[in-house]
């Protein structure tokens, strides 16, 4: 991973989105994140296309929970 001076590029947002779903981003990565996106119009419609596609999967494992 970048350290948190380097700004983020499109593949480590994608990345990013994803821990941040998961809460595990720390504070600078937020922020890196929320940089990026501010600037970037493919991530800002990947982030939200990606929430959606977490949202079906949340739903279709909620369907089948691990025993
Ligand atoms: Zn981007």
């Amino acid at each position: 991973m970048s350290d948190p001076t380097t700004p983020v590029t499109c593949r480590d947002t994608t990345w990013l989105v994803s821990c941040a779903r998961d809460g595990a981003l720390t504070p600078a990565q937020a922020s890196q994140l929320a940089a990026h996106l501010s600037g970037c119009t493919v991530c800002q419609i990947a982030s939200k296309q990606f929430g959606q596609l977490f949202g079906q999967l949340d739903t279709l494992l909620a369907r089948d929970p691990p025993s």
